[in-house]
């Protein structure tokens, strides 16, 4: 059966999401509404085009010249590109047959059961951790942030290379006790290769214009330095491995 993936695009030699030179899948399709969200327009799931396995494998090949050079892959974004596990697992399923590396980037926001067979063929998660505060998860996403814990536990329990994404957001993020109390979980697990602090920026702001989305954070700025390096200290006393460039 060659299965197919709802597919919003397609970015051929991305740099930032994941090792070396990359295809990235951006997935159409994601169950969060995060305030700060760059791409809104992944958001539903009854849009997007549906493409094969097959397909991309072979648009995927074409590029694989330059993975190799820079030791690159396949990523899988989205969206949410674990809403589609079968989708996700055939897919890395071949890119493994191609010897090809390959990364998932998912807000965790999935149910464990469904997705063990995907991890089985990732070589690299990308966990974007919105906040490690309930409340302010719920309010900065919409949704619970336990699946995202559950599945941060699992992955350290089957010790699955794992890099960590978290957004500083000024007035949500950046509260001290919510970030130690992140770098505090986050030194328990034992997968973590590093963490990348990404300032706030506004980015994807005139898409939720042009969607017609109000953006909340029309009036925020981008963090400081002083609360970058506030941010950084407070990984690094944990002795976890922070990038924030
Ligand atoms: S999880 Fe990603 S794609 Fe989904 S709303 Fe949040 S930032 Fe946007």
């Amino acid at each position: 059966m060659n299965i197919k993936g709802n597919i919003h695009s397609i970015e051929t030699c991305g740099t930032v999401d994941g090792p070396g030179i990359r295809f990235v899948i951006f997935t159409q399709g994601c169950p969060l509404r995060c305030q700060y969200c760059h791409n809104p327009d992944t958001w539903k799931t009854n849009e997007g085009n549906r493409i094969t396995v097959d397909e991309l494998i072979a648009k995927i090949k074409k590029y694989k010249s330059y993975m190799k050079f820079s030791a690159g892959g396949v990523t899988l974004t989205g969206g949410e590109p674990l809403l589609q596990p079968e989708f996700a697992k055939e897919l890395f399923k071949k890119c493994k047959e191609e010897n090809i590396h390959t990364t998932i980037d998912t807000s965790g926001f999935i149910s464990l059961e469904k997705i063990t067979d995907v991890l089985e063929y990732t070589d690299l998660v990308l966990l974007d951790i919105k906040s490690f505060n309930p409340t302010l998860y719920k309010d900065l996403t919409g949704v619970s942030n336990n699946p995202t814990i559950k599945l941060a536990k699992y992955l350290s329990d089957i010790n699955k290379l794992t890099w960590i994404r978290h957004v500083i957001v000024p007035n949500l993020t950046d509260k001290e006790e919510d970030l130690i109390a992140l770098a505090e979980f986050l030194s328990s697990l034992n997968n973590i290769e590093k963490v990348e602090l990404l300032p706030f920026h506004k980015m994807g702001e005139y898409k939720w214009e042009e969607l017609g989305y109000k953006y909340k954070l029309k009036n925020t700025s981008t963090p400081s330095e002083e609360t970058m390096e506030m941010a950084v200290k407070i990984f690094k006393e944990r002795n976890v491995n922070v990038i924030y460039e």
